[in-house]
């Protein structure tokens, strides 16, 4: 009897449960907004039922039938509905609009003429009911790959810019680097620690922004230029391993390309050298790059000294993806009574390969180049080796066809090769030769943005001296540990000390950049001290750290990978901005939500802050 007793109860249990489980689904058929995304439906989903949501990317009329492209997150899916369908259903599609958000009902089917582009493009989906969720405006501009819309009106409705494909892509992107940095920094036991936003100016060497406190008239918070003392408090704490994904803040005239916000993958690890962080930021680049690109990269990054950055390639950030050295011919070239080379402190030129056949107007276009301001060059000579062997040069009176070859065989030029030369103050002349260099290489096709070049450079100058200020600066920031071999030139030769310092590159783009620091109070205060801070100066902006010095730091180092610059590369971008959800114009504003702007008279006077009247 007790078993019987059991089964009945049993029966009616499962009769109930499967009765919910039709119910809940007619209930969530009913109520529920999709059964799949408009990226989803394939050949093998032919005769389902499905519901799709999205906005119109398109409507086409073609003969009585009415094709609307739906558009999501995920893809597109077209949408059909035949000549033949309810008055009703056909007055509420023909009323739809660019951009309006719908849900469609309809059953799958296969396309007559598939469209091999998209991975939808081998069905459509019938239009049996239509429902407006939203109907829309007609957007400023086109929402398709290729916009009419410019840049400041596409920033003015970035959300919807952000609906357009390739500005998608880049969320897509950043997002999925987010993941693997954060997959593969947490696998080397990285610890994710939140630093706070609202603290006392960094030393990062750009100016501060600062919020006003209500609660302490007259005294103001510095957002972070970037979290390095709080990364360093880290390592005293014991934390070993930290990083964060985070955003930082500096107050500088925009260049192009910045963003006064910005955000950073930075980044601390404890009792390490500096081979250690390059091992494994170099792991994580090489990670990042395979998981992401699928590039694999075998051999060991490039290592490269900064000096000879500078004399090889003009830059501390060299692209790498092609040859085309500096060669200095400074001796070599003086003398001759060209008083151009005569007089200058320095002379180098660059071998373009296989550019002999330059017309006058092509080289004209390079003397403009090296002349403009940004550049900064007076001149260019140019030799050519010609194909027939002869050469000619934009300085014949001076130098004779022997002493020309003498140069193409010092900078191993070969016949059909263009040899440039410029003169002048030596790092100044470096640079402008750096800048024709990428210039050459951007128009021979030798910088393609899907070949990656990642190299550390290393041996940093700990010191900048600056003229105007006679004073030095800390190149990269004050708790940067000089290379414990020039120590001694503390007291002899600051401006000779190298730092434990390196760049990340890659592409000509300096993608991070970190250090090993000083944790011995008796270095810091003398590195403080050539920076000309007295004792009490750097007590005051530094005395938390100092302090905490006292409590058994250990030794540490780290580095902060510019994250959005990280991203643009990866994207074979040079615009940050593109990868930035919401980013801010030249000027710095965001012309969306239009910031910066006035604040009212009474949270004025709730901060005790009144505004200086301009005089213009
Ligand atoms: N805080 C430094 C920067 O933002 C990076 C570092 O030294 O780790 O450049």
């Amino acid at each position: 009897m007790k078993s019987n007793c059991f089964e009945t109860k049993k029966m009616p249990a499962i009769g109930l449960l499967i009765f919910s489980f039709y119910l809940r689904r007619l209930i969530n058929h009913i109520y529920m907004y999709r059964t799949h995304t408009c990226g989803e439906l394939r050949l093998t989903n032919i005769g389902d039922k499905v519901m799709l949501c999205g906005w119109i990317q398109r409507i086409r009329n073609l003969g009585g039938m009415v094709f609307i492209d739906l558009r999501d997150r995920y893809g597109i899916t077209q949408l059909v509905a035949q000549e033949n369908i309810e008055e009703e259903l056909a007055q509420t599609i023909h009323n739809l609009g660019r951009e309006y958000v719908i849900k469609c009902e309809g059953v799958v089917i296969e396309r007559a003429s598939k469209n091999k582009r998209i991975p939808t493009g081998e069905i459509e989906v019938t239009i049996n009911k239509i429902f407006v969720l939203n109907p829309s405006e007609l957007p400023p501009f086109t929402i398709e790959d290729e916009s009419d819309g410019g840049d400041e009106l596409r920033m003015k409705y970035r959300y919807l810019d952000l609906r357009r494909n390739p500005v998608k892509e880049a969320m897509l992107l950043r997002h999925r680097i987010a993941q693997e940095v954060r997959k593969y920094l947490d696998s080397k036991d990285f610890l994710e620690v939140e630093t706070p936003f609202l603290i006392k100016s960094t030393p990062e060497g750009a100016r501060d922004f600062v919020v006003p406190s209500r609660m302490h008239p007259g005294e103001f918070y510095a957002l972070p230029q970037s979290p390095q003392t709080f990364k360093q408090l880290l390592m005293v704490a014991g934390m070993d391993k930290y990083f964060q994904i985070v955003r930082c803040f500096r107050d500088e005239d925009l260049r192009a390309d910045r963003q006064p916000e910005f955000t950073q993958v930075d980044c601390e690890m404890s009792f390490v050298d500096r081979e250690q962080i390059l091992n494994t930021f170099e792991g994580l680049t090489k990670h990042l790059l395979e998981k992401i690109l699928s590039v694999t990269f075998s051999k060991p990054f490039q290592r490269i000294t900064y000096n000879d950055a500078l004399s090889l390639y003009g830059s501390d950030k060299p692209d790498l993806r092609f040859g085309m050295k500096i060669t200095e011919l400074t001796k070599l070239v003086k003398g001759a009574g060209f008083g151009v080379f005569d007089n200058a402190e320095y002379i180098g030129g660059i071998c373009a390969t296989s550019c002999s056949n330059y017309s006058r107007k092509q080289l004209d276009e390079l003397v403009q180049f090296v002349q403009r301001p940004q550049v900064g060059g007076k001149g260019l000579v140019w030799v050519k080796l010609e194909e027939d062997g002869s050469i000619k040069s934009s300085v014949d009176k001076f130098f004779s066809g022997e002493k020309l070859l003498s140069w193409a065989n010092f900078m191993e030029g070969n016949t059909g090769d263009l040899l440039l030369v410029m003169a002048g103050e030596k790092y100044p002349t470096l640079e402008a030769l750096g800048l024709l260099r990428l210039e050459l290489g951007s128009r021979l096709g030798l910088r393609p943005k899907n070949t990656f070049a990642p190299l550390w450079v290393v041996d940093f100058p700990l010191l900048e001296w600056d003229s105007e200020t006679s004073r030095f600066y800390a190149k990269h920031h004050p708790f940067t540990s000089p290379i414990t071999n020039d120590i001694h030139l503390f007291d002899t030769d600051p401006a000779a000390i190298r730092a434990n310092a390196y760049d990340l590159v890659i592409n000509g783009v300096e993608i991070g950049g970190g250090s090993i620091r000083i944790h011995d109070s008796t270095l810091q205060k003398k590195m403080f001290n050539t920076l000309g801070f007295s004792e009490k100066e750097a007590i005051e902006q530094f005395g938390f750290l100092l302090t905490a010095f006292k409590y058994g730091a250990p030794p540490h180092g780290g580095i902060a990978l510019g994250f959005d610059r990280l991203c643009a590369v990866f994207g074979g971008s040079d615009s940050i901005r593109d990868y930035i959800a919401f980013p801010k114009n030249n000027a710095g504003r965001d012309i969306m939500i239009n910031s910066p702007a006035l604040i009212s008279q009474v949270q004025l006077n709730e901060l005790s802050i009144s505004i200086k009247k301009s005089n213009t």
